[in-house]
């Protein structure tokens, strides 16, 4: 495995970032979700955090990370 920088650009669909690979989205889910986790750790409540816990493909073809739930968001999902 690389440990390079995940890649990303400002998609056309309008998320600010959008992966171009599933490998990559995931890992920048794993990134979001140890920083939910230390931040719990610090004494803070998860009541109200909107922390991305998805990833989907857009219809631009690029993967994007959500906190909706599938209902919301309504895009084909990507299994983290
Ligand atoms: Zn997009």
């Amino acid at each position: 495995m690389s440990s390079k920088a995940i890649d990303w650009r400002n998609c056309e669909c309008g998320q600010k970032r959008g992966f171009t690979r599933q490998d990559q989205a995931r890992k920048a889910l794993g990134q979001v979700q140890a920083k939910r986790t230390r931040r719990a750790d610090l004494g803070g409540s998860r009541r109200g955090l909107k922390i991305e816990h998805r990833a989907y493909e857009c219809e631009a073809g690029y993967f994007h990370l959500t906190s909706k739930n599938r209902k919301e968001a309504g895009n084909r999902e990507v299994t983290a």
